[in-house]
């Protein structure tokens, strides 16, 4: 059995990750703010095998809580899912700075400390797999307007993850960030082109079929690969 971990596997994409993983048969590692709050993803653990464990991106403790807690158990993929996106995105004239670095440190920085906390775990698998959920928008082919905070903070997940693809090439793991689609969750909004559902059994095809040839580049949800 495979092991998948998934930052905030609590509600929107995170949590149709779980659920696809765990039908799969996989074994899921699910990381949320609240677990007392998560109740769909509690719900989930009903037939499957799913673990709860409490895990702010941006919170070191919680994040060497997680990696004491793994020990030496194997993981095979990792998802680097949990985001936020600015609140006031399209009004260059009240940039709230404090919010862009919170941005940062949840969309940037915070899959990197993960990827290097869970190394070693990694490294216990034979095919470990690093997916961090990015977005187009952080593309610097995609030249519009707004979201100056959103859009800079997958563009650096996007550069970060290629050199955690070079560095991480000597131990075999493969390292991308994927564009999930444009999905309908409180993220996404209602009038998003497709399901929490339909995105999830994209990327777990990807993850799926992820090879060494394929890291350090650019993916989509469809298996396509998309400009840097
Ligand atoms: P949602 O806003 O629906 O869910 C975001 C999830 O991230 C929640 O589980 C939230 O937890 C969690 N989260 C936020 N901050 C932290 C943190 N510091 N620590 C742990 N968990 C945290 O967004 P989506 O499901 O739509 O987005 C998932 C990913 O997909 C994000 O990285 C996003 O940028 C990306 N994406 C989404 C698109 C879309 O169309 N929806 C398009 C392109 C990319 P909590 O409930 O505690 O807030």
């Amino acid at each position: 059995m495979e092991t998948v971990l998934i930052s905030g596997a609590n509600r929107g994409l995170g949590l149709a990750l779980a659920q696809k993983f765990a039908e799969a048969g996989w074994k899921v590692i699910a990381g949320c703010r609240n677990p007392a709050q998560a109740t769909a993803l509690t719900a989930l653990q009903e037939g499957h095998d799913i673990q709860i464990c409490k895990l702010d991106v941006t919170n070191p403790d919680d994040i060497a809580a997680l990696a004491q807690q793994l020990g030496d158990e194997p993981l095979d993929v990792l998802i680097n899912n949990a985001g936020i996106l600015d609140a006031n995105r399209n009004d260059l004239s009240s940039i709230d700075y404090d919010e862009w670095q919170a941005i940062f440190a949840t969309n940037s920085m915070a899959p990197v400390r993960m990827s290097l906390a869970l190394k070693d775990n990694l490294k216990r698998s034979p095919n470990p797999r690093i997916v961090t959920v990015s977005s187009e928008m952080g593309s610097l082919n995609q030249n519009l307007e707004g979201a100056i905070a959103y859009r800079t903070s997958k563009a650096a997940v996007n550069k970060a993850m290629q050199v955690l693809a070079t560095n991480f090439a000597s131990d075999g793991i493969t390292v991308v960030p994927i564009h999930p689609g444009w999905v309908r969750t409180d993220m996404g909004g209602p009038q998003a082109a497709i399901s929490p559902k339909e995105s999830a059994e994209g990327i777990f095809l990807l993850a799926s079929g992820l090879n060494n040839e394929m890291s350090g580049r650019f993916w989509t949800w469809a298996g396509t690969e998309h400009p840097w």
